[in-house]
Formats: C-alpha cells, structure tokens, sequence
C-alpha cells in the first residue's frame, strides 16, 4: 500500500471523550475522560512526537533518533514507520524485553546504552548524522504544539472544562495543554499537575523555586521518570494557574487497579497518577463543574505487572 502523498499523513488519531459516572460521583464536578490510552502507540505522545517527526521529516530528515525505553520511544517508532522512514531508539540497560518487541515490530532498530535515560540520552548524540533527527522526549515546542491538539478535539467536541487533571513527567504534556487552551483563546483552565512521590520532579522545583534535578527516580512510574522537568514546565509554575499534587506508589496502582474494573480499559501507573486524584477526592475538585482527566495511557503495564506491584508496595 502506498500513501497519498499529497495528503498530510496523520499520525495520532482523534480520541474519545467519555463522561465516567461511576468517577462522577466521588467528587463534585461531571468527570470526563480524554483516552489517549486508545491512541495507536497506547498514549498521547503519538501527538507531540507525531507533530514533530512530521516537521523534520518535512525539513529533510532522513532518519528519526530518540532516546526512550517507554512510551516515547514506541511513538517515534510508530511515527517513523507511518512516515517511511528509519527510526533508531537508544534504550538504557533497564529496559524491558517486551519494550524492545513492541518497537522492533514497528521496525526501529534498537540500541541499548547507559544505565538510565541520561545514559541513552548521551549516548544517542554521538549517533546523530546529517540529516537525522533527534527527538526529545518532552522539551520541544514541536511537541507541544502537537499535544495542544488534545484541547481541538475537547473543542470540537463541544467542551470548555473548567479544570483538567494531567500526569507529569518532563511537563510536556502539560506545555502543550497550555498551548492549546491558549490557541482556543479560552480563559486559563487550572490544572492540576499530577506525579507520584519519587518522579516529582515539579514539585521539587516549585519547592525550591528552580528546575532542580531529582537524584534518583524511585517510583515504579517510570513514564513520569524525568529527573529534571523542562525550563518551560518550570517557567509555567509563575504565569498559570497549576495546582501540583503528588501521590504515592500504593494509590496510582490501586487507581488502575479500580479504572481496570470500572471503565475496562488498563493504564500505566503514570495514568493512574491522575485518575487516583478522583478517587481520593482531591480539594482540586470542589467547586468546579466538569473536569477533564487526560487517560495519558502508557503501554508499560499487564494485569500481571500490576499484581506484581501491588504486591511488591504492599509489603
Ligand atoms: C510520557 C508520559 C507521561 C509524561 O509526559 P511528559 O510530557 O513528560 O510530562 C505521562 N504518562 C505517560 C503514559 C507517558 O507516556
């Protein structure tokens, strides 16, 4: 099969919105549901990463770089294999086996390096090439440019929130809500900025008034695993209303957990970050009308690896 050529080949898709009673009726406001778990790489980066690897591919690029063993990484591949072109992804040592199946199957080629994402990170820019380039995993307002068309569709779809629940990792998700929110010309939508405990990296910087790095990660939401948000996620803490709040381990797994039995549908602990603010009833909520929760997905999670932690955090 070939592709039209001169029609702009769309990587992510459309996703629906759907009202959770069942999340409703813990808290004040109607609770929509954003699933971007259902995007074709399983979370929103296929709209970010998507934008941008149609950009360089646009400008030239001849080969896609990126630097991720979770969900980036899988998005770049994806994008790479709808666009026809080559993608290679740089994986740190920790990376699990089905990680590499799931992006061998799009066709990436994978490398593994450095023992964390820094490692894999460095190591990806002494493979750069002309004409080959590299994607950020969260910093890069390509990327939120393509993450802002999440905000389009709540438009198109007919929905002003007047709140939106957003798990962080980098922040880029979040830049690029902003971005959206901006575009639409809607008065600023508060948002609460969701990490666990042990991925806070924006809750850390806001304590200290800078984008400090974090030592370690030491939650198992490794998709909210960036040591060091982005300057602009940091910088957005002074010129929008975000609200951060953290949660722990226990509660984003026992929050798949429930959204597991409740909606059907199985999402990384870095999704269940957020939907864990609806059931423990966050402050953030009262007084507000209808509120958006971004599913972001994620495709680092079995039943059985949600056993397995449960079990683990237990103990
Ligand atoms: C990447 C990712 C995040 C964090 O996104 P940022 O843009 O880095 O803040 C959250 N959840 C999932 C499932 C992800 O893949």
């Amino acid at each position: 099969m070939s592709l039209n050529s001169t029609r702009p080949t769309k990587i992510h898709i459309k996703t629906p919105l759907i009202e959770s009673l069942a999340m409703g009726q813990l808290v004040e406001p109607n609770i929509w549901l954003k699933l971007e778990s259902v995007q074709p790489c399983g979370s929103f980066k296929a709209r970010g990463i998507g934008h941008a690897c149609q950009h360089y591919v646009a400008q030239g690029a001849s080969h896609l770089l990126a630097s991720s063993a979770g969900n980036a990484g899988l998005a770049v591949a994806y994008a790479g294999r709808k666009l026809g072109i080559p993608v290679t992804v740089v994986v740190p040592e920790t990376v699990k086996p089905c990680a590499i199946e799931l992006m061998e199957r799009e066709g990436a080629s994978v490398v593994i390096k450095g023992t964390e994402w820094d490692g894999a990170h460095a190591h990806a820019q002494t493979l750069l090439k002309p004409n080959w380039a590299y994607i950020h995993p969260f910093d890069d307002p390509l990327l939120w440019q393509g993450h802002a068309s999440l905000i389009d569709e709540l438009a198109a779809d007919g929905l002003q929130p007047d709140g939106i629940v957003v798990s962080v990792g980098g922040g880029g998700l979040m830049c690029g809500l902003v971005d959206g929110i901006r575009d639409q010309n809607w008065p600023d939508i508060p948002l609460l900025a969701v990490e666990t405990i042990g991925a806070d990296s924006l809750y850390c910087a806001e304590q200290t008034g800078q984008p400090v790095a974090l030592k370690k990660i030491s939650s198992i939401a490794t998709s909210l695993g960036a040591k060091k948000v982005a300057q602009r996620s940091f910088d957005l803490l002074a010129e929008y209303p975000i609200e951060t709040h953290r949660v722990t381990d226990q509660q984003a797994v026992a929050a798949c957990r429930r959204f597991l039995n409740e909606q059907r549908l199985l999402v990384e602990p870095a999704c269940g970050a957020a939907l864990a603010t609806v059931y423990e009833q966050a402050a953030f909520f009262n007084g507000k009308k209808n509120v958006v929760i971004v599913v972001c997905g994620g495709v680092g999670v079995s039943v059985e690896q949600l056993a397995i932690w449960q079990k683990q955090l237990a103990s």
